[in-house]
């Protein structure tokens, strides 16, 4: 299992890229049914996709209808962090 993580997290990096649009709703369904399967079977990226829902919801608080450009910035920041941790991680 340990030795197939180094492969899933390539694949995290092109998820996690993406959430921040998945979460606005651009990314069409095909990709949408890709990205779910995904944090279904990825308990790393389903982690970093509800710390993003939580920014998007406070947001949304605020009565503003979109994200804000800096609170975009902060998301993914937010999850290149969180990336570059777990590429430590499978590094190990
Ligand atoms: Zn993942």
């Amino acid at each position: 299992m340990s030795a197939r993580h180094g492969d899933q997290s390539h694949r995290c990096l092109d998820f996690l890229e993406q959430l921040s649009r998945y979460l606005d709703d651009e990314v069409p369904p095909a990709r949408r049914l890709t990205i779910e399967k995904h944090l279904a079977e990825c308990p790393c990226c389903e982690d970093v996709l509800r710390g993003l829902e939580q920014t998007v919801a406070l947001c949304h608080d605020r009565g503003r209808p979109a994200l804000p450009r800096e609170v975009r910035a902060r998301a993914r920041q937010r999850v290149r962090d969180l990336l570059s941790g777990m590429r430590l991680d499978v590094q190990r």
